[in-house]
């Protein structure tokens, strides 16, 4: 029998929908995904999720939260989804060769932060490295930091990191930003931002915490290190959506496009929520919201269907 409503992703969002939905008496099962948890398994301590007020390391965030829908009767099954049908209902989702239908779909896969894959980089993930400012800036104070990027989400987080740090180098692989003219001209302007161009990231230095980047300058191709304890990346995410791509309507970033207003995506019976939707604001408490509203506009729809 199909089931009445299947969650794929276990971020905030998956893991906040599976939570009111089984309190909802929908019985939800949830596809997790092998790398259950999403963004916040990446990182340490999360010092802005409300509730916490000695914060709380990211995957033990995670970890209650999946406790929490368990609680309540989610089933949870730990692989990745292969294929989907959301021709017809009701929809058909595949992990390998096993098949589940569902009456009611929420998309939940997230997005991923993009990485250089450059030596040091994973090593020191967590540890130095970081690919969110907001998260992690606090950590910096009156210490080096460098950013890696040249679009809006550059400038912002540059931005924000002057708060803390004493210095940020923005290392930017051309001669000029991406990102607007107001942004870029903010973040030029200000006393504590410097900006190397033509440069990219060749390695990230360190035993145990960060020391240094090396980096290389394109146009005479010599190499240098930059001192440095903090080491972020802002070169954009990629929404997780290629198993549903041509199948609901997605921007031209590939994010699912849903409703004004509500989690209802261009295929009927057909939710989603949090960073798959939302390039914007990417935060575990707005990407929980939209789980919410997610689980709920699914109730309703079943009963009116
Ligand atoms: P983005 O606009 O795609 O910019 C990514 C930047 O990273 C580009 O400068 C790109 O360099 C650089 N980059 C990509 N891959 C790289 C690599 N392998 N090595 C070195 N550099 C690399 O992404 P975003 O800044 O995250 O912004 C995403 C969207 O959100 C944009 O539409 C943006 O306008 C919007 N946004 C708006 C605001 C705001 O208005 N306040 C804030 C944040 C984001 P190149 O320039 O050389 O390609």
């Amino acid at each position: 029998m199909a089931e009445k409503v299947l969650v794929v992703g276990s971020g905030p969002a998956g893991l906040t929908a599976a939570i009111y939905a089984a309190r909802a008496d929908l019985d939800p099962l949830m596809i997790e995904g092998m790398e259950r948890g999403g963004q916040l398994m990446l990182t340490t301590e999360v010092e802005n999720f409300p509730g916490f007020p000695d914060g709380i390391m990211g995957p033990e965030l995670m970890d209650s939260m999946r406790k929490q829908a368990e609680r309540f009767g989610t089933r949870i099954v730990s692989s990745d989804v292969t294929k989907a049908d959301l021709s017809s209902r009701p929809f058909k989702v595949w992990v390998g060769d096993d098949l589940y239908e569902a009456e009611s779909l929420i998309i939940s896969t997230g997005a991923s932060a993009r990485w250089l894959g450059i030596p040091g980089e994973s090593r020191l993930r967590g540890y130095g490295v970081s690919a969110c400012a907001t998260c992690d800036g606090f950590f910096f104070r009156d210490r080096d930091i460098a950013i890696v990027g040249g679009g809006d989400s550059a400038m912002e987080e540059a931005l924000f990191l002057t708060k803390f740090a004493s210095k940020v180098t923005i290392v930017h692989r051309r001669e000029e930003f991406r990102a607007s003219k107001i942004m870029s001209q903010r973040a030029l302007d200000h006393p504590k931002i410097e900006v190397l161009w033509n440069t990219t990231v060749e390695e990230v230095l360190g035993d145990d915490l960060v020391t240094g980047l090396r980096v290389k300058n394109v146009k005479t191709g010599e190499s240098s290190t930059l001192p440095v304890e903090g080491f972020f990346l802002a070169i954009g995410h990629d929404p997780n959506t290629n198993i549903f791509q041509g199948q609901i309507d997605l921007d031209p970033s590939g994010y699912i496009i849903t409703d004004p207003g509500s989690s209802k995506t261009s295929v009927d019976g057909v939710f989603a929520a949090g960073d798959v939707v939302d390039h914007y604001y990417q935060q575990a408490i707005t990407a929980a919201g939209m789980g919410c509203r997610a689980a709920i506009d699914v109730e309703h729809w079943l009963n009116q269907t």
